[in-house]
């Protein structure tokens, strides 16, 4: 891969819990492999444990520029990383977040808890609002992403999510497949539309019966 053109950044999500199965740490680290190989650079949480810390050991030894961005307080609590090769350290989670899916031309979400979550669904509102129209990931290492993906289903089959939201979504069980996939996208020219009529809930009909249907007429 050579630098000639810019190397798009992606920005990862995923958990900074420790003790994790093996399995989970592995995928993380041909994730971040990938990553590099396929010629992105990286943003994330700026950690050194759990899956944070793989994945970006792995991706800046694979050729990425690694961008921490952590806050202050979480420093010391997760381990900021000082092999990154720039740590933005920041006042507060809101500010965290913000350049977390600002700096990124692209998301992958993996395995991990309520931050991770918390980012994943964020980033998703982002997308669906049309504050960016950036591609996003799942890694769906052993399953662990189904139930995300079922939550949002749940939504589309009772009308509050509509099926267009839902398939904003990638979900791949592959690292390589997913950062090639996300890469794809992030190095064409974007010609993503923002459809509201098609994106926002209230646009939507939902599943509810129609007047004449309903049991209580
Ligand atoms: P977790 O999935 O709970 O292990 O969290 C993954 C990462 O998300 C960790 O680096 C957390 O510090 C981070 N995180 C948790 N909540 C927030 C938040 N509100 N804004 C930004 N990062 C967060």
């Amino acid at each position: 891969m050579t630098d000639s053109v810019p190397r798009p950044t992606i920005t990862v999500y995923c958990a900074s819990a420790r003790g994790l199965d093996p399995i989970f740490l592995e995928a993380a680290r041909h994730f971040g492999e990938a990553i590099g190989r396929s010629g992105m650079n990286l943003v994330y949480g700026g950690g050194g444990i759990g899956l944070m810390g793989e994945i970006a050991r792995t991706a800046q030894t694979s050729g990425a520029h690694v961008t921490g961005i952590i806050t202050e307080q979480f420093l010391s609590l997760e381990q900021g990383w000082d092999g990154c090769d720039e740590l933005v350290v920041v006042d507060s989670m809101r500010e965290r977040k913000r350049q977390l899916e600002e700096r990124g031309d692209g998301f992958a979400i993996l395995a991990g808890g309520l931050g991770t979550w918390e980012e994943f669904f964020e980033t998703l509102v982002g997308r669906v609002i049309g504050r960016h129209s950036k591609p996003i990931g799942l890694l769906n290492t052993r399953g662990f992403a189904e139930p995300l993906w079922q939550l949002i289903s749940h939504g589309v089959d009772h009308g509050f999510v509509r099926s267009a939201a839902r398939d904003l979504l990638w979900m791949e069980s592959d690292p390589q497949l997913l950062a090639e996939r996300l890469h794809a996208a992030m190095v064409a020219p974007n010609s993503a539309v923002h459809d509201a009529t098609a994106l926002l809930p209230m646009h939507g009909l939902g599943n509810s019966p129609a007047p004449d249907q309903r049991a209580d007429r």
